[in-house]
C-alpha cells in the first residue's frame, strides 16, 4: 500500500496484492462507501459487533429487505487455488451465514475458472479440491448446506454469458483505473466475477449482498458500474457489499493470504495443534521492551496480532474477551501468560470444534446432500 501511495495520491486496492491497509477511514472516502454501523442490522454477529466489518455499499436496501421480509440474496466465492483456507476467510463465511439466517437466498460459487486463469489450477483439480475440502469447510464453519446453492463457474453458462456481456460495458481505461493493470488473466477473472455477482438476479430481480474483504472492493465497483449500464435491458439491482478488514499475518507485516508462507499464517484446518501453539507463541504482540514497563504501562493491545485473532475469531464470549483486554492494558498479564491463558486454549478449542464439524460435513457431501445449481 505504501509503494502505491507514493506513486499516486489515490489508494488503489489490489485484489491480488498482499499489503495491509493503514487507514480504513480514508478508504471509505475514496471508495465512496459508508462507514458500517452494526446497529443497522438485526442481531449483528460477532464480526459486525467487534468492528471487523468497517464499511458498506448500499446496505440500506439489504436492511430493508430483512426488516420487510422481502427476497434478497447473499453470494460468496470459493477460490480453490489452495487445499486449505486461512483464518481471514472465516469472517466472510460468518457474514454469509448471518445473511442466510436472516433469510437470504444463498449462493456459493466455486471459482474454478478464476483459479485456472490466475493461478494455473486445472479446472478438474479445482472441482476436486472444492468437493474434498472447501465446501465441507464452509459447512463446518456454519453454512447450512440445505439452504445454500453451490455451483462451478466452469459449468454455469449463464455466468459466462453475463461475463461476455459485461466485457462490452467497460473500457480499457476504466478497467485500468479500477485495477491498475491490464493483465489478460485478471481481465478474464474480473468479468467472470461480474457474471457471478449478477447471476442470481437472472432468476429473480432482488437486492443482493456480497460480504468481502476490502481487497475485493475493485470487483464490487466494477460490477456496480456494469449493472448500472445494463439497467435498460436487465433492471438489475446494484449489488450491495459489506467489507471486512484484512486479517494480519502472524508477524503483523502483511495481510494473511493463501499464497503467503505457511509460517506467516494460521490456516484452516491446523491439524497439528502443537504447531498451532508454536505459531501463536511466535505471533507479534504489543508487549513492551521490559517486564517493568509492561507491568506499569500495560501492553499495546492495538498492535497485538494474538488479541486480533482472539477478538475476531477465537473468543466468542464478550466477557472473556473483555477480561483479556483489561488484563493486558492494566499490565496484569505479560504476553507469555496471556498467550497461555487465552491465545493458545481458545485457538485450540476453535480447531477442535472445526475438526469435529468438518468430519460430519464430509459425510453430508459423500451422501450427496448439497445443492448444485447450473
Ligand atoms: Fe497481546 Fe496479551 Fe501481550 Fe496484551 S498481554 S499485548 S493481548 S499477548
Amino acid at each position: 500500500m505504501k509503494e502505491r501511495e507514493k506513486m499516486s495520491d489515490k489508494i488503489i486496492v489490489d485484489p491480488w496484492g498482499k499489503e495491509l491497509v493503514e487507514d480504513y477511514s480514508r478508504l471509505i472516502k475514496e471508495f465512496g462507501m459508508k462507514e458500517f454501523d452494526a446497529k443497522m442490522l438485526p442481531n449483528p454477529n460477532l464480526q459486525m459487533r467487534r468492528g471487523v466489518n468497517f464499511g458498506g455499499t448500499d446496505l440500506e436496501q439489504i436492511a430493508s429487505a430483512i426488516q420487510n421480509k422481502k427476497p434478497f440474496y447473499a453470494l460468496s466465492g470459493i477460490m480453490p487455488s489452495s487445499e486449505k483456507i486461512h483464518l481471514g476467510t472465516e469472517t466472510v463465511i460468518q457474514n454469509i451465514k448471518y445473511f442466510q439466517e436472516q433469510g437470504a437466498k444463498t449462493f456459493v460459487l466455486i471459482a474454478d475458472v478464476e483459479s485456472q486463469a490466475t493461478r494455473g489450477i486445472p479446472i478438474e483439480e479445482g472441482k476436486k479440491r472444492a468437493l474434498e475440502f472447501h465446501i465441507p469447510a464452509y459447512i463446518a464453519l456454519g453454512l447450512d448446506p440445505n439452504k445454500t446453492n453451490f455451483y462451478l463457474q466452469s459449468e454455469n453458462k449463464k455466468v459466462s454469458n453475463l461475463a461476455v456481456i459485461a466485457s462490452q460495458k467497460i473500457t480499457e481505461n476504466e478497467f485500468r483505473a479500477i485495477y491498475g493493470s491490464l493483465h489478460p488473466s485478471k481481465i478474464m477473472s474480473a468479468f467472470t466475477q461480474v457474471g457471478d455477482i449478477l447471476y442470481p438476479q437472472l432468476e429473480e430481480r432482488m437486492p443482493g449482498v456480497i460480504p468481502v474483504g476490502i481487497d475485493q472492493a475493485p470487483h464490487i465497483r466494477m460490477v456496480r458500474d456494469v449493472a448500472r449500464r445494463l439497467k435498460a435491458n436487465y433492471e438489475f439491482f446494484l449489488p450491495s457489499a459489506l467489507y471486512n478488514k484484512y486479517t494480519s499475518a502472524l508477524d503483523g507485516s502483511f495481510k494473511m493470504s493463501k499464497s503467503g508462507e505457511e509460517k506467516a499464517k494460521i490456516e484452516i484446518p491446523e491439524k497439528d495443534l502443537n504447531l498451532l501453539a508454536k505459531k501463536i507463541n511466535k505471533a507479534l504482540t504489543g508487549g513492551r521492551v521490559t517486564i517493568e514497563e509492561q507491568r506499569t504501562k500495560g501492553g499495546e493491545i492495538t498492535k497485538c496480532v494474538v488479541y486480533e485473532y482472539c477478538k475476531n475469531h477465537f473468543i466468542k464470549d464478550d466477557k472473556i474477551l473483555k477480561q483479556m483486554f483489561e488484563e493486558c492494558i492494566s499490565g496484569k498479564n505479560l504476553c507469555k501468560e496471556c498467550k497461555a491463558k487465552y491465545g493458545i486454549p481458545y485457538a485450540t478449542k476453535f480447531y477442535e470444534d472445526f475438526n469435529e464439524k468438518f468430519i460430519k460435513a464430509k459425510k453430508q457431501i459423500n451422501l450427496g446432500k448439497i445443492n448444485f445449481v447450473e
